[in-house]
């Protein structure tokens, strides 16, 4: 910024305050990037000749991706991820059922706008959680508003929501989100009332937003867990319609995990080998 010194600049009506008008007049403007930045700024524009618009457009843009990274941050925030998680920290080595390809490609968020689902299907610990905790991470910097969910704790919110005469306005924020996900479908068998919820929940996003499924059951068993034929096959039916499907059998990270530490574990102490029995189905451990 060209300038010679104090005098040529215009005189406000409180000369002599500028700095705590400005302060008050950017807070009531909601510009604290501004507030925060804007004497430094002005140092460095001093120094460099940068004149006035350039140094307004450059105090703008900060104040511009400021927002846009605190915007991104309570959208995180509102999804109520139980963790954040990324692609950055996933190893698609180990999971060799997963289609890489489709879920870089679901990275990019167009499916929302398409208003198409996705379900994970596989047995316990493959990391289906993470890749729904991901793909809803990478749908809020996009600018997508997300919820995250438990089919088991929707299920409880909307009984609650029933019983406390607030159903309609649960639904309709439920309907009003743009990627809902719902982890766990099928750990816990559903209530009559409690399908139907949830297949109500199904009904009104189709079409209407994207929603995530996870589950470790195949289809065939959803039955069990919804408690009625009819119900499946109308749920799936509208779930299905515009859905890409991850597969994610394979051996649990999980116990990969923790197998491996127990054999570092022994290598650094051999008296300490143990041997372990992992019950496939279960993933349960046992020491003979
Ligand atoms: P699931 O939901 O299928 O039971 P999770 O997503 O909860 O499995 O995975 C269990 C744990 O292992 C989590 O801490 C997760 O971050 C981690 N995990 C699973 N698969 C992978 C992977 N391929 N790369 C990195 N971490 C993984
Ligand atoms: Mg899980």
């Amino acid at each position: 910024m060209s300038r010679t010194g104090d005098d040529t600049m215009p005189v406000g009506t409180m000369a002599g305050t500028p700095q705590i008008l400005l302060a008050h007049h950017l807070k009531q403007l909601k510009l604290p990037t501004v507030l925060r930045e804007y004497e430094k700024v002005a140092r460095e524009c001093a120094q460099g000749g940068v004149d006035y618009p350039r140094y307004l457009l450059r105090l703008l843009e900060l104040e511009l991706i400021d927002r846009e990274r605190r915007t991104v941050e309570r959208r995180i925030r509102a999804a109520r991820f139980p963790a954040v998680k990324s692609f950055d920290t996933f190893d698609f080595t180990a999971i060799p059922s997963l289609n890489k390809m489709l879920v870089l490609e679901l990275v990019r968020s167009e499916y929302i706008l398409r208003r198409e689902n996705i379900i994970a299907l596989g047995n316990s610990g493959t990391g289906k959680t993470h890749v729904a905790l991901a793909l809803g991470l990478a749908a809020c910097q996009k600018g997508f508003t997300v919820t995250f969910t438990t089919a088991a704790a929707l299920v409880n919110q909307l009984l609650e929501a029933r019983d406390e005469r607030r159903l309609i306005k649960l639904q309709r924020d439920l309907q009003a989100v743009k990627l809902l996900i719902v982890d766990e479908l099928g750990y816990v068998p559903l209530s009559p009332t409690g399908g139907e919820l949830l297949f109500e929940t199904f009904s009104q996003r189709y079409e209407r937003g994207s929603t995530i499924v996870t589950s470790n059951l195949p289809f065939e068993d959803w039955t069990a867990v919804l408690g009625s034929e009819r119900l499946t096959g109308a749920l799936l039916d509208r779930l299905t319609h515009h859905v890409s499907i991850l597969t994610m059998n394979g051996d649990s990270y999980r116990l990969k995990e923790s197998a491996g530490r127990r054999r570092a574990a022994a290598r650094a102490d051999p008296s300490q080998a143990t041997t372990v029995i992992v019950d496939p189905d279960t993933g349960e451990i046992t020491t003979p």
